[in-house]
Parts: structure tokens; C-alpha cells; sequence
């Protein structure tokens, strides 16, 4: 299939899915996930309408953003080295993956530097894995406190990776973990819209379930892609 109808394919599951568990479909959005993936591939995605793409590494990112078209949004969901912030700050309209206190500084720093607010989702590891990226739930309350800080960075919302599985359904418990999570911080005012927190989760092998568990963003590559370089 061409890449077109791949995109158009998700939409339509996105939206069936959305409705048939009572959430509005516009309230999800599709990121396509571009990492490993050629400009000939991001541009056919682009002409069929594509405006959201997520990128996982900064030298890559730089390379493709440079000669593609300028209203692209970009969201990074790589692993961030606070040594990378400055690019990350300069080229992701979003930085989905931050769990660190050092990240955290460094971001504020080149934000206010360029005067950019920076938007930006906190990583949480439900699954607790000890290789993985992101912040244990039961300290992201703290975490979250002491970003509201910042006068340049806010949090729109959560993002996580649950443990790689390949039957969809063992990732729900994570999905709706991380969906409780974000309304106990929500209650707490920890984000910067209340009636609009985002949840990134949910990439081309379990999406559905993910929008079933309140994903507000899905990220997906293979799928619309196809196999990555
Ligand atoms: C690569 C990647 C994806 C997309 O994975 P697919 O299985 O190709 O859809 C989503 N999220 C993150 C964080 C990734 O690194």
C-alpha cells in the first residue's frame, strides 16, 4: 500500500476506534514516526496531508528538518542527553522523552536563551524496566513540581513506552496506568491546560488499545512507513 492510503488506513481506525469508546476523534493526533525513514518517504507523507512526525535522533533530525517543508511540527521521542538539549530546544516544537532533573535545566536554559516556551511531555517507565528511560510513577508528582518552575518549559502532558511485547493487549494495564497517573496529576494542577492533557502512547502494534486506554497521541512508524532502513 502506498503511504497515503496507510495514513488514510490509521485515520480511519483512529477515528472508528475513538467513537466506538465515546472519545472525540479530533482529540487524537497522529504522529508519524519518521526515524530511519527517507525524505522521499516524509515528503509522500506530507502531501497526503501529514503535519506531526517524530524523530528519536538529533543529527538525523537536524539533517531531514533542514529540507523539509517549514510548517512540519516535529516531536522528539528519542533518548535525550543533556548535552543535546540546546539542538533539541532549537528544532522539536515538542520533547516527549524528559525524565531528568539535568535535562530539565538544560532545556530552561536554551529555551530562555532563544525565548522559546517549550513544550514538553514527561516520560514515565511504568513498567519499571530497569534499561528503559523514564521516571517511576511514584516520583513524578515531585518531578512535575519542580518543572512548574520553570518559566520556559511546559508540560502538556505524559508519555510512555511500556515493555516490548508483541500481543497488544499486555500493554492495556500500562496504558491505563499512565492515563490514571496523568488524572491524579491533573487534580493536583500539575499540567499547563487541565481540560487538555496529553498522553503519548501507543505506537503501530498497539495503538488501538492505547486510544481505547485515552491516548491523545499515537505514535506510528512501520506502519505507515514501513521497515526502517
Ligand atoms: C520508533 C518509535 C516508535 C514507532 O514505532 P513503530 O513500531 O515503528 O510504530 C514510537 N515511539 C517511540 C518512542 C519510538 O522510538
Amino acid at each position: 500500500m502506498s503511504i497515503c492510503k496507510q495514513i488514510e488506513a490509521i485515520q480511519d481506525t483512529i477515528r472508528r476506534t475513538a467513537l466506538a469508546c465515546g472519545r472525540d476523534p479530533d482529540s487524537i493526533e497522529l504522529i508519524a514516526v519518521s526515524k530511519k525513514q527517507s525524505l522521499e518517504k516524509i515528503n509522500a507523507a506530507y502531501g497526503c496531508g501529514q503535519r506531526v512526525f517524530g524523530e528519536n535522533y538529533l543529527q538525523e533530525a537536524r539533517d531531514k528538518i533542514s529540507g523539509c517543508p517549514a510548517d512540519i511540527r516535529w516531536h522528539f521521542i528519542g533518548h535525550l542527553q543533556s548535552n543535546k538539549a540546546a539542538s533539541a530546544v532549537e528544532l522539536f516544537d515538542v520533547i516527549q522523552t524528559v525524565d531528568r532533573a539535568k535535562v530539565v535545566r538544560k532545556i530552561q536554559y536554551h529555551a530562555e536563551r532563544i525565548g522559546k516556551i517549550q513544550k514538553i511531555l514527561v516520560q514515565i517507565n511504568v513498567g519499571r524496566e530497569k534499561q528503559k528511560s523514564g521516571i517511576f510513577p511514584e516520583n513524578a508528582e515531585d518531578f512535575l513540581k519542580s518543572i512548574q518552575k520553570e518559566p520556559n518549559i511546559l508540560v502538556l502532558g505524559l508519555m510512555t513506552m511500556p515493555p516490548w511485547t508483541d500481543s497488544p493487549e499486555e500493554s492495556r494495564p500500562y496504558f491505563r496506568q499512565l492515563r490514571e497517573i496523568a488524572e491524579i496529576l491533573t487534580k493536583k494542577g500539575l499540567f499547563a491546560d487541565p481540560d487538555h492533557v496529553a498522553l503519548s502512547m501507543g505506537m503501530s502494534g498497539d495503538y488501538i488499545v492505547a486510544i481505547e486506554e485515552g491516548a491523545t497521541m499515537v505514535r506510528v512508524g512501520t506502519a505507515i512507513f514501513g521497515a526502517r532502513l
